[in-house]
C-alpha cells in the first residue's frame, strides 16, 4: 500500500483534534500551579537550603507538591544579592523543616496538589495516540524520501547551508586593534581587491592563499571579515568542522559549490576557519587516514589550483596550529603566505580596549591603561567579553556607567571562575588560610617574585582560597632565578601547611601547585637548559601524541637520559622545597598573625599585606637563591 498524504491526514486530523479538546478540557484547569510558577528557572539543593536559612537569606516558603518541592524567595552572594526564586526538591521526610522555617520566622504557605490520579491516567492515554501520529508521520516522510531515488546523502547535504555568505560584512579596519602587523600584511591585498589592475599593470601577482595563525579569540575571524569590508567584496565563510560529515564526499561537493558560488561573486573573500580539521597531514593519526578528510582536502587542493592568481579571489584560511597542516597545502599557489596574529601585548590590549569601550558607557575615573596592565595574557575576545561582563554588572547594580569596582570583579571571574561562598570558620578554613599566606609570604619575601595584589579565602572556580600575584608586564624572557621563585613561591602553600599542621595532616589542596611545580621544573630540564644536564633542548613545546605528525617522536633521547631528566627534576623541587620550609619557620610570627586577620577579614589586598610583613621583616628582596 502506498501511503499519500491525503490518507495519512485524513487518520491523523480526527485523532489530533480530538486529543486537542481532551487537553483543553481535562487538563488546563488542573495543571498544577507549580509548574506555572515558572519564574525559579534556578534550583539548589536541599543543604544548601537549609546553610541559606541559618545565614538568614531566605525570606519566602511556597510548599508544593505534597511537600516534595519548596519555591524558595531568597537573597545571596550567588543570587547577584538579589531577591530571586528558586526551586528546591525536598526530601521525602523533612519534619524538622516547618519547625526551623517558623522558629525563624519566616513567610511560610502551602499549596495543595489540584491534580489527582485521574489526570494523570487521562495524560497516559492520550500519551500513546500521539506517540501513534508521531511514528506514523516519520514512516511516511521516510517512505516519501526513498521514493525519491538515489542520492539520500546528497539531499542531506544540501538541506544544510552549505556556506555562509554575507554580502557585507560591515566590519572595518578600525574594529580590528593590537594585531597591526598581521594589519598591514593585509593592506596590499585590499588595494588588489580595489584595484587589481594597478598590480595586473606592472605583472604583479597577488597571493590566492593567505594562512592566519594565531590562538583562539585573537581576531582571525575579526580580521578576514575586516579584509572585506575595507574592500567592500562578499565574504564567503565555511568552518573546516563543518566539512567533516557522515557521508563520504559531501565534504568535496561543498568546496567544490563554495567555489563556483565564489567565482561568480569575484572579487570576494573566502574565509575558511578551523582548517586543521580538514587540511591535517594526511596519512597520520590514529586508525589511518579518515577517506571524508582526505577527500575533502583534495577537492579544495584542486579548487585552489583551478583558478588563476589575480581572479580576484581571495582564500583566507585560519588555525592555531600551522605545524600540523598538510605540507601540499604550505606548497606556492596555496597557502604560501603565513600570517601570524599573536595574544596582544599591553598596547595591544589597550587599544582593542579603546575599540570596545566606544559604544560603552565607562565611568570617567577609569583609565583603560590600568585595565590592559591587569589582563596580561587575555586575547582580543577575552577582553570584548570582559567589557561586557562587567556592562552587565553594572545594570545588575542598578549603576550609570561601569566603575573601575565592576571591571575587577569581572577580571576575576574570567580569570579564576565564579565567586563562592565563603567557608565557615573551622580547622580546615584555617589550613586554608595557612596555605594561602603561605604563597603569599613566599613570594613576597622572595627577590624576583612577582608581588602580591590580594590574598583571599573567598573560593572562586575550583580554587578554596586563592593569591593573587600582579604579574609584571608581559615577559618573553624568564631568567632561571625567576622561574626557581616561582616554583618557590607556588611550594609555599604546601610548605605552610606541613610546618604548622604535621607532615599527617598535608591536604589534597595543593595538587594544582604540584603540577605547575613540575611542570615548571620539567622545562628547565627539557627546554631551557637549566640543569646539569646541559644545554639540550629535548622535549617541544607541544608535543601531542593524539594529533598527526607528532606520533612516536616526543622521546628522542635514550632511557639513560630520561632517568637524568628525571632525577634533576626531582633535585630542582627539593632543594626549591628545603628553601620554601626555611622562610616559612622563619616567618612564622607574622604568619599567625596574618592568618587571624585573614580569617577575619577574608581578603588582604597586597599592600597592607606588606606593610604588616614590614613590621617585622625588611621586605622586598629578603631571600635571593641564586642557583
Ligand atoms: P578568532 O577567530 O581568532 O578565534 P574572533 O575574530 O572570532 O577570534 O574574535 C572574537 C571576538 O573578539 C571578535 O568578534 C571581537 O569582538 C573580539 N576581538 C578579538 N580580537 C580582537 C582585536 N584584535 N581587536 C578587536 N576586537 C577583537
Ligand atoms: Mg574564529
Ligand atoms: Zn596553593
Amino acid at each position: 500500500m502506498k501511503l499519500s498524504w491525503k490518507t495519512f491526514l485524513l487518520w491523523s486530523l480526527p485523532i489530533m483534534i480530538i486529543s486537542f479538546f481532551l487537553w483543553q478540557g481535562f487538563l488546563t484547569p488542573n495543571s498544577n500551579d507549580l509548574n506555572n510558577n515558572n519564574t525559579a528557572n534556578s534550583r539548589m539543593t536541599y543543604g544548601r537550603f537549609l546553610e541559606y536559612l541559618d545565614m538568614g537569606w531566605v525570606k519566602k516558603v511556597d510548599i508544593y507538591d505534597n511537600g516534595h518541592t519548596a519555591i524558595v524567595e531568597a537573597v545571596g552572594p550567588e543570587l547577584g544579592n538579589r531577591l530571586q526564586k528558586i526551586r528546591v526538591e525536598l526530601p521525602a521526610s523533612a519534619p524538622e523543616l516547618i519547625t526551623k522555617l517558623k522558629k525563624n520566622n519566616i513567610d511560610l504557605d502551602a499549596h495543595p496538589t489540584k491534580n489527582n490520579i485521574a489526570i494523570w491516567n487521562l495524560i497516559g492515554n492520550l500519551f500513546f495516540p500521539l506517540l501513534l501520529i508521531g511514528g506514523l508521520a516519520y514512516l511516511f516522510r521516510r517512505s516519501n524520501n526513498t521514493n525519491g531515488g538515489p542520492g539520500q546523502a546528497m539531499s542531506f547535504g544540501k538541506s544544510k547551508a552549505l556556506f555562509q555568505m554575507e554580502a557585507k560584512t560591515g566590519v572595518i579596519f578600525d574594529d580590528v586593534a593590537g594585531i597591526d602587523e598581521a594589519k598591514e600584511e593585509f593592506e596590499e591585498v585590499v588595494t588588489f581587491l580595489k584595484q587589481p589592475e594597478s598590480f595586473t599593470a606592472v605583472g604583479a601577482k597577488i597571493p590566492k592563499g593567505v594562512l592566519l595563525v594565531g590562538p583562539p579569540g585573537t581576531g582571525k575571524t575579526l580580521l578576514a571579515k575586516a579584509i572585506a569590508g575595507e574592500a567592500n567584496v562578499p565574504f564567503f565563510s565555511i568552518s573546516g568542522s563543518e566539512f567533516v560529515e557522515m557521508f563520504v564526499g559531501v565534504g568535496a561537493s561543498r568546496v567544490r559549490d563554495l567555489f563556483k558560488k565564489a567565482k561568480e561573486n569575484a572579487p570576494c573573500i573566502i574565509f575558511i576557519d578551523e582548517i586543521d580539521a580538514v587540511g591535517r597531514q594526511r596519512g597520520t593519526g590514529i586508525g589511518g587516514g579518515n577517506d571524508e578528510r582526505e577527500q575533502t582536502l583534495n577537492q579544495l587542493l584542486t579548487e585552489m589550483d583551478g583558478f588563476e592568481g589575480n581572479t580576484g579571489i581571495i582564500v583566507i584560511a585560519a588555525t592555531n596550529r600551522a605545524d600540523i597542516l598538510d605540507s601540499a597545502l604550505l606548497r606556492p599557489g596555496r597557502f604560501d603566505r603565513q600570517v601570524s596574529v599573536d595574544v596582544p601585548d599591553f598596547k595591544g590590549r589597550l587599544a582593542i580596549l579603546n575599540v570596545h569601550a566606544r559604544n560603552k558607557k565607562i565611568a570617567p575615573t577609569v583609565s583603560l591603561s590600568i585595565i590592559a596592565r591587569r589582563t596580561p595574557g587575555f586575547s582580543g575576545a577575552d577582553l570584548a567579553n570582559l567589557l561586557n561582563e562587567a556592562a552587565i554588572l553594572t545594570v545588575r547594580r542598578k549603576k550609570n556607567a561601569i566603575t573601575l569596582n565592576e571591571i575587577d570583579t569581572s577580571i576575576d571571574r574570567i580569570v579564576a571562575g565564579m565567586e563562592g561562598m565563603p567557608l565557615i570558620d573551622s580547622k580546615s578554613k584555617r589550613l586554608i588560610a595557612y596555605h594561602e599566606i603561605g604563597h603569599a609570604i613566599v613570594g613576597t619575601l622572595l627577590k624576583n617574585h612577582y608581588p602580591v595584589q590580594k590574598v583571599t579565602l573567598i573560593p572562586r572556580g575550583q580554587a578554596r582560597g586563592l593569591t593573587w600575584f600582579t604579574p609584571s608586564e608581559d615577559q618573553n624572557l624568564i631568567s632561571r632565578s625567576e622561574i626557581k621563585a616561582r616554583i618557590m613561591g607556588a611550594l609555599g602553600g604546601r610548605a605552610a601547611e606541613e610546618i604548622v599542621f604535621g607532615d599527617s595532616e598535608v591536604t589534597t589542596g595543593a595538587s594544582n601547585d604540584l603540577q605547575q611545580i613540575t611542570s615548571m621544573a620539567r622545562q628547565m630540564v627539557t627546554r631551557f637548559g637549566m640543569s646539569s644536564i646541559g644545554l639540550l633542548s629535548l622535549e617541544n613545546e607541544e608535543s601531542n601524541p593524539f594529533l598527526g605528525r607528532g606520533m612516536g617522536s616526543s622521546s628522542e633521547y635514550s632511557d639513560e637520559v630520561a632517568i637524568k631528566i628525571d632525577e634533576q627534576i626531582q633535585q630542582i623541587v627539593q632543594e626549591c622545597h628545603q628553601n620554601t620550609l626555611k622562610i616559612i619557620q622563619e616567618n612564622r610570627v607574622v604568619i599567625d598573625r596574618l592568618v587571624d586577620l585573614l580569617i577575619e577579614k577574608e581578603t588582604i589586598d597586597g599592600d597592607e599585606f606588606r606593610e604588616i610583613i614590614s613590621e617585622y621583616t625588611s621586605i622586598p628582596q629578603k631571600y635571593e637563591y641564586a642557583n
